[in-house]
């Protein structure tokens, strides 16, 4: 191999590694390694039918090359993305850092309160801008986001006996049409009935339990919903809202109008639009409602010293613990980017979001007027950046195109503007001439900002926002490069050791995979232009549609879902559209294994499906006997089975193919969770296993980073029977010829972070490729082989092997009185992330490497964990004062005045020598999950505190 691959670059472990490896192991050499772990009759015999791999620097050439395919034009077409400044201190400090991109969701709240404190702000500029009680750490986009919402009220309606039985949900035709898409599709199979209307129409009629509204709507006009919502309550009907949050530093907030719940993105703070996203939605509601809020909570509560501690609260909520009676399947949502916005709120603050706020509508209001003496009338009654107007649509877009500006052509003479935080007076004089050239007027110039805005009169927001000093006290380029740094080293990253989180996939996020994300041409493409204009991207996109299709095996490929959730969704709502289109309508019953992650069975029920759980067996594996029963039971009514493969216990089952026949033969197709893609890639495939569907977790196999909970890319591959029904978009058409309505906002869902995952398989070929996949599972069996005679290893292969992870049993010590969650913590003091703790088996870790480490690391985590057990077995279940249930120890506890623990200082903090050259010190002592529980608090302290 040529020293310049990426392959070498990518992969941890040298060549001259490898022997001593396989003797630890108990093999000769790759071939008997793979042929121990993977069923032979799945195994495929022909390489990958990819391209030759490129070098890093070749790989620059060529992304550079294909980004001059895009052509960044002016954009004023609004429908919920704009152009925004992102800091540049944002942009290098957080965004183009690894001690910020390569985190994982912080459930080790001890060595993630850094991006905690960063995810708090984030919830608290949500909560005041939008006047409401409480707000979560995240969500996909504003249309899932309007879809949660959707789900969250028809879910609370059956606590009020007046609702239970309704089904209506009325929504403004003032809403954007990708949100309104994806509300059809998520209405259909739970059966609630849309209305479309108008909001002054609106009939009020006791048989709807909620209804949305778009604030601005869709063309920027304003309305004051406030009597709306009051009559609205007066029928027991809840109102959402869906609201730009940058206009509400001027706007009164829904909140103080009295939705229940208010959603819509952050990308306008300071987030590229990168053809789509990733961007931070938001979702904010009212206290009452936090048991159904979907997504993560950040909240407040206290370390084992009484200290202000921050973590991941009322986690009973989540999809993990609900299963089929979730509401939502949310898991991976947007985390890095509601970091990037709430560091944009603390660097601008309140007058700094008010200043932006202020300019974006002068600059509409000043281009209102020069276009009126034009003689093009305005529409709107009152707006805040998006002025409507009226004018020969074809001709202003032949002009704009010309001078390089993208409108949105609303029909064939009206035209919306939306203008944003870049808009200059020259741009303003650059729209005024191209009005003037289509309509034959003299153009007009202006030189100043118009300074009055009484177009929002009467909806001024008079209410204050932003007053704790974290919004007040990093305005200096100093100040918040120091803040930030302040909260990133208090978190673990992929760039301080391994995290070994399995199923969760923490491989390298290779620099010459993220570079091309901060290229103008690849981040500043509005998801809406018009194709030509994103040529690169297309490009870029269809070529990693091909890509997976050849690594699945199967025939095509939807980029839209923004998670491996999403995902599930969008294969079960395909498989369902399959059976409908056959005229199988009473095909709903989807058989899951208990094994299955939470997401599979919350998705299922999204989906509308009937959920039967199959059994596992002793040894792990899905239960054919079972499984076949089940299928012959419900062989009439079988919509699917949801299986993943290797199984979430990281085992190859053999008995997969005559699985997924046994659902074949019943009626049923086989969807296959691809979270364990990682042990497949190159050896295996989904459509050799008999699966029609599956969703693969870019965010996972194909390296785009963790972001610390987000952002995630989860697109699904079908074969031939599915792909007529892969999802559309409203407004660029996209998906099969009998395409579901859209599954998330953009056409190509997070198209800017698909970069990623496209310079990943570029580099690596068919062969790195496989390489990849073949060390990870090396590095699994390299470690099983170190750890199980200290850690009983719960499942393994025929042959005794495990796939790309294993899991251990710490059940046992329970004799000695220490927890799973107690080797989790001490974990910290020896510079490691936690597995991942008690899925899929409660009191176990699993632990999966990648290929991504190299030797040295590995034995590194082998032998901190050795060292624990050593500290397990001279723990006692009548003692809890020990190193164990005290960890971890913090700097503070270690340099205080009183050490009075039964052991040193010194085994403490250095229990082994390596922990000398690289310390982490975790920033709290243990944190009380249920203290925070007990008193939730999501955001910085309230406003009174400041008044
Ligand atoms: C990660 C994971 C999912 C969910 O993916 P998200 O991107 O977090 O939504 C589903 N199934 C399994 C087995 C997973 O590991």
């Amino acid at each position: 191999m040529r020293t310049d691959a990426f392959a070498l670059r990518h992969i941890g472990p040298r060549e001259n590694d490898l022997n001593h490896m396989f003797k630890t192991i108990g093999v000769e050499n790759f071939d008997q390694l793979i042929y121990e772990t993977i069923p032979d009759d799945i195994r495929l015999k022909n390489d990958l039918n990819l391209d030759a791999p490129m070098t890093e620097y070749e790989y620059s050439q060529h992304i550079h090359e294909l980004g001059k395919k895009n052509k960044v034009y002016k954009s004023y077409i609004g429908l919920g993305y704009h152009p925004t400044i992102i800091p540049a201190v944002i942009q290098r400090n957080v965004f183009e850092n690894p001690g910020w991109y390569t985190a994982y969701t912080p459930y080790q709240a001890e060595i993630a309160q850094g991006r905690l404190e960063a995810i708090l702000n984030f919830q608290t500029t949500v909560i005041e801008l939008t006047g409401m009680e409480i707000a979560n750490a995240s969500l996909l986009d504003e249309g899932t986001a309007a879809a949660e919402a959707m789900a969250l009220l028809f879910d609370v309606r059956t606590r009020d006996q007046k609702k239970i039985n309704t089904n209506k949900f009325f929504v403004s035709e003032e809403i954007l049409p990708q949100t309104l898409s994806i509300l059809q599709t998520r209405s259909t199979p739970l059966n609630i009935e849309l209305v479309v209307g108008n909001h002054e129409d609106f009939d009020f009629s006791t048989d709807f339990f909620g209804a949305i509204l778009q604030y601005p709507g869709k063309y920027g006009q304003v309305n004051d919903y406030a009597g709306f919502i009051a009559k609205a309550s007066e029928s027991d009907i809840k109102v959402a809202v869906a609201a730009d949050i940058l206009s509400l530093a001027k706007l009164t907030s829904p909140g103080e109008m009295g939705a229940a719940v208010v959603v819509g993105t952050t990308q306008r703070f300071g987030i590229p639009m990168g053809y789509g996203g990733p961007h931070a939605a938001y979702f904010a509601t009212k206290e009452e409602y936090k048991r159904s809020m979907p997504g993560r909570i950040i909240g407040v509560s206290i370390d084992a010293n009484g200290n202000r501690a921050l973590r991941m609260a009322l986690g009973t909520r989540e999809q993990h613990i609900k299963r089929e009676k979730a509401t939502s399947n949310i898991c991976t949502a947007q985390v890095l980017l509601a970091v990037m916005a709430g560091m944009y709120a603390v660097y601008h603050g309140p007058k700094g979001l008010r200043y932006i706020a202020n300019k974006v509508h002068s600059s509409a209001v000043t281009l209102a007027d020069a276009l009126n003496k034009l003689g093009v009338y305005q529409t709107n009654s009152a707006f805040f950046d998006t002025i409507s107007v009226k004018a020969d649509a074809q001709k202003v877009k032949a002009i704009a195109e010309k001078n390089k500006v993208n409108f949105y052509y609303v029909d064939a003479d009206t035209i919306s503007i939306s203008l944003n935080e870049t808009t200059s007076i020259a741009d303003i004089n650059q729209i005024i001439a191209i009005f003037a050239e289509a309509t034959g007027k003299d153009k007009v110039t202006v030189s100043n900002l118009s300074t009055s805005d009484n177009f929002v009169a009467g909806l001024e927001r008079k209410s204050a926002f932003l007053m704790h000093d974290v919004f007040n006290n990093h305005h200096s380029e100093s100040q918040l490069m120091r803040y930030i740094k302040k909260l990133e080293r208090k978190d673990l990253s992929l760039n301080h050791s391994m995290i070994s989180l399995g199923s969760c996939t923490m491989k390298l996020n290779a620099a010459a995979e993220m570079l091309p994300l901060s290229m103008a041409n690849w981040n500043s493409i509005h998801p809406f232009a018009p194709i030509e204009q994103a040529e690169g991207y297309i490009t870029m996109l269809k070529k990693l549609e091909q890509q997976l299709n050849v690594v699945t095996g199967f025939a095509g490929t939807t980029l839209q879902p923004n998670s491996g959730a999403q995902g599930e969704y969008a294969g079960l709502m395909a498989i369902r559209a399959y059976h409908l289109s056959r005229g199988d309508n009473h095909r709903n019953v989807c058989l899951i294994p208990s094994s299955a992650h939470g997401t599979n069975p919350a998705s299922a029920a999204m989906a509308g499906m009937h959920i039967i759980v199959t059994k596992t067996m002793e040894n792990g594996n899905i239960d054919v006997e079972d499984l076949r029963a089940r299928a012959i039971e419900h062989a009439a009514d079988l919509s699917c089975l949801m299986v993943t493969y290797p199984s979430t216990h990281g085992v190859f089952e053999s008995a997969i193919c005559e699985i997924t026949k046994i659902i074949h033969d019943n009626g049923g197709l086989v969807y296959m969770d691809g979270a364990n893609m990682n042990a497949q890639v190159g050896l295996t495939n989904p459509a050799t296993i008999g699966a029609d569907v599956c969703h693969l977790n870019l965010h996972k196999t194909f390296a785009i980073p963790h972001g610390g909970g987000g952002p995630g890319v989860g697109p699904i591959c079908v074969n031939e029977k599915l792909v007529p029904f892969l999802p559309t978009n409203p407004i660029i058409p996209v998906g099969g010829n009998n395409a579901i309505t859209a599954i998330s906002s953009a056409p190509y869902g997070s198209a800017l972070v698909c970069l990623i995952s496209y310079g990943y398989i570029t580099m690596l070929g068919a062969e790195g490729l496989k390489s990849s996949t073949e060390h990870a599972i090396l590095n699994a069996n390299y470690m099983k082989a170190r750890l199980e005679e200290h850690y009983p290893v719960l499942y393994s292969g025929e042959m005794g092997r495990a796939a790309h992870e294993m899991i251990l049993d710490c059940r046992s010590f329970k004799q000695n009185g220490i927890e799973v969650t107690d080797i989790a913590k001490r974990l910290m003091d020896y510079g490691f992330h936690a597995p991942t703790v008690s899925f899929p088996v409660a009191g176990t870790l699993m632990v999966e490497p990648t290929e991504s480490e190299d030797l040295a690391e590995l034995d590194r985590f082998c032998d901190a964990m050795i060292s624990i057990r050593k500290e397990i077995d001279a723990a006692s279940a009548d003692d809890a004062n020990n190193v164990l249930k005290n960890s971890p120890h913090t700097l503070a506890m270690l340099t205080s005045n009183d050490w009075n623990m039964p052991y040193t200082r010194e085994q403490a903090a250095y229990p082994l020598d390596y922990i000398h050259e690289n310390k982490f010190w975790p920033s709290v002592r243990r944190v009380d999950d249920a203290y925070g529980d007990r008193n939730l608090v999501c955001s910085c302290a309230p406003i009174e505190a400041y008044m």
